[in-house]
């Protein structure tokens, strides 16, 4: 939907993506909506103590919110709670993992672009972060789908470059040539790593599967380390840049390996 078939006060549920201090005591909200793709709003005065605003507009809650037309960015009226992330309070690793998704959103996603399929992606993987049984699995699952509904999704049958069928074999992964290829097509890609036949098909199952289902399997630590670096090579590569968030969650992880590592130690 286009801002010349929108009202000028419109109500629309919206998820939080992102918020930065404006002014003495203003915010500038990105908030991503089912039927108007990302909007840009204002909290006027969202960051007073007092505010009827404040406590409904933190990253990853739920919303329902009255926004007002404006000249440069839309206003928020009124914000009601719909869903919120209090089950992740005090999980530091899911909640980020939650910022990282709605990173993901933001830089994917256009103002003004509907796709209702992303909308509904990002509301059960937010909903689904606490009860997770491997936040590592849901945001693999939640890459890959994204990069489907934005018309990125790798190659995953046939080889990229050559167009034969994949063999079950330990075939390649280009982001430059867009996806798996056959092994004989390796030897020109320079750049091209090996990808296992385990990860291709659980690329293959997520690209396609429900949450439910992919939040069943369990990837061994190995094939989980796989498909981390493969999909952020490729998303890196789509988006030409780094995703910002994927730095705190390496330093996350490095602690919590530690811990465990001393944890053993002391036992
Ligand atoms: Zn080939």
């Amino acid at each position: 939907m286009t801002s010349a078939e929108r009202p000028r006060l419109y109500s629309t549920e919206a998820i939080v993506l992102r918020q930065t201090p404006m002014g003495e005591a203003d915010r500038l909200l990105t908030l991503y909506t089912p039927h108007y793709g990302k909007v840009r709003a204002m909290a006027k005065g969202a960051r007073r103590v007092k505010s009827r605003l404040g406590g409904h507009l933190e990253p990853l809650t739920r919303v329902r919110v009255l926004l007002a037309q404006g000249t440069t960015f839309a206003v928020v009226s009124q914000a009601e709670t719909l869903g919120n992330t209090l089950a992740l309070r005090g999980d530091l690793w899911r909640m980020t993992c939650g910022f990282y998704m709605a990173e993901l959103v933001d830089r994917f996603a256009q103002e003004e672009q509907e796709n209702g399929a992303l909308y509904r992606l990002l509301e059960e993987s937010v909903a689904a972060l606490a009860e997770a049984p491997d936040p590592d699995t849901l945001l693999r699952f939640f890459e890959t789908r994204l990069l489907a509904l934005m018309g990125f999704l790798p190659e995953l049958h046939q080889c990229a470059s050559c167009g034969m069928a994949l063999a079950p074999v330990t075939n390649s992964f280009s982001p430059a040539v867009g996806g798996a290829l056959c092994p004989a097509c390796r030897a020109q890609q320079a750049l091209a790593r090996p990808m296992t036949l385990q990860a291709l098909k659980v690329l293959r199952l997520f690209s396609g599967c429900a949450l439910e289902a992919a939040l069943a399997l369990r990837v061994p630590e190995p094939l989980a380390v796989e498909l981390e670096h493969l999909l952020r090579q490729y998303i890196r590569y789509v988006l030409e840049r780094d995703v910002r968030s994927t730095e705190f969650l390496d330093m996350l992880r490095r602690e919590m390996r530690e811990d465990a590592f001393l944890a053993q130690q002391r036992a």
